[in-house]
């Protein structure tokens, strides 16, 4: 009786989300599958059918802790308790205070000053503006610009899709409303390869082109994402700070998806040792327990704006430093600085470059590659969504394919044999991908 009242409830909601529900780049006619999910905790997803899965993804970068970490819905708790929230406008809080000591005591040197908003790409419009409002109080409002590289993905916004890669992605049908900017060759020098010096030119080339006309570079350092899971050489990034420097532009360093550890620095800036003059967090700033992002910026940039007219930073949205997220953020990164996060990920590196070692083998794998605690299977065509998604769910692992790539960037959390199991998942599925 219970059972079947169950597997009732369970076809109606999933009837209603099939007719009623938006799901990320979806159709509303020709849906992909999704899987009702009862609940998670640690390293695994449970869905309402009672199947479990391990969770290669860690819900897109963001849940480095495991799902239902205790300190965190501890501090969830006892937030919603205290205040879930407050107007940022006149008023302050503790949450917001701590998370901002944190923050600029952990990101590069000269990164001062932090907007709290809501999620990544509102970050990426944020920084942008903060570039754009620079300039203008320099006295240079005709820098206005941005430039970028290709292969680069800031975010669904609008301003955000101007600066996403123009070709490979998925915004191109927008391209007659988004401003045109300028897109260097992506970085082709890889993270462990020897620096080739040419590998700068394009960028070198635009950047002294349109130096008057520009206000920042914005670009993802050394791993660029949901653009291509690749992973330049910290070389490039170095070239591109000095050039910065050199020409007066800004740069911002996209650290949404890289931030807090995963790519085995805490911040992929670190890897090249450098500073930008503005850094966008997201994504893994609350363990993935809430959506909260921040945009840090030297004083400089700051007391520019400030100084300048109007002299105050134009943004400021409604859930502005949500103490409940900010409260999260914090408990969050205390968990990573008191863990020995580096040792972690940079087993689980080990581990993923092992257990993924026979995929190179395969006819239908273009390359493999691993960095931090990231694993890409880069496959030579575009897999087959419906089947590759139900073929990963059955081997009970829960990953999620885009176009030619077939990645994981688990929880710090997860231990040998839950990796081991994942890996041993995409072999075995991507031994089929690419099968007549
Ligand atoms: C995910 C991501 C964004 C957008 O963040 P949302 O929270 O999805 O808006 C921006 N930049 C990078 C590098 C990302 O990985």
């Amino acid at each position: 009786m219970a059972a079947s009242q169950t597997s009732m409830n369970l076809q109606a909601l999933l009837h209603y989300d099939r007719e009623h529900l938006w799901h990320p780049y979806a159709s509303m006619t020709d849906p992909l599958p999704v899987y009702p999910v009862q609940s998670a905790s640690g390293v695994r997803i449970r869905l309402m059918d009672g199947r479990e899965l391990i969770d290669g993804m860690a819900s897109w970068w963001s849940v480095i802790h495991g799902y239902s970490h205790p300190v965190l819905v501890q501090a969830l708790q006892e937030q919603a308790g205290r205040m879930a929230h407050v107007m940022f406008g006149g008023l302050t809080h503790a949450p917001a205070v701590e998370l901002a000591k944190l923050l600029v005591e952990m990101t590069p040197a000269g990164l001062d000053k932090v907007f709290l908003c809501d999620s990544g790409s509102v970050a990426v419009e944020v920084a942008m503006k903060m570039a754009i409002q620079y300039q203008h109080a320099s006295g240079h409002p005709e820098r206005s610009r941005f430039l970028t590289l290709c292969g680069g993905y800031h975010g669904d916004t609008f301003h955000a899709m101007s600066v996403c890669d123009p070709v490979g992605g998925m915004h191109h049908l927008y391209s007659t409303v988004l401003p045109q900017y300028f897109f260097a060759d992506r970085p082709q020098c890889r993270f462990s390869d020897p620096w080739d010096s040419r590998d700068i030119d394009s960028f070198a080339r635009l950047i002294e082109e349109h130096r008057q006309e520009l206000c920042a570079v914005i670009l993802e350092p050394i791993v660029q994402g949901a653009g291509g899971m690749r992973f330049y050489h910290p070389e490039y990034l170095r070239q591109v700070r000095a050039l910065c420097d050199q020409s007066q532009v800004l740069l911002i360093a996209d650290e949404i998806a890289t931030g807090f550890g995963r790519s085995g620095e805490l911040f992929a800036c670190n890897h090249a040792d450098i500073s930008p003059d503005i850094m966008c967090l997201g994504k893994a700033l609350t363990g993935g327990m809430m959506t909260l992002a921040a945009v840090l910026c030297t004083d400089q940039v700051a007391t520019t704006i400030s100084t300048g007219s109007p002299g105050v930073f134009m943004h400021g949205p409604t859930f502005m430093a949500n103490p409940l997220a900010c409260q999260v953020a914090c408990a969050s990164i205390g968990l990573l600085l008191e863990s020995d996060w580096q040792q972690k990920v940079h087993h689980i590196g080990q581990l993923l470059e092992q257990g993924l070692r026979p995929c190179r083998e395969f006819a239908g794998v273009q390359d493999v590659r691993v960095l931090g605690a990231i694993g890409v299977v880069e496959m030579k065509e575009p897999v087959a969504m419906r089947e590759i998604q139900a073929a990963f769910v059955e081997r009970g692992v829960w990953v999620r394919p885009f176009g030619r790539l077939v990645y994981v960037m688990p929880p710090y959390c997860m231990d040998e044999d839950d990796l081991h199991s994942l890996t041993t998942a995409i072999v075995e599925v991507v031994a089929r991908e690419g099968r007549p």
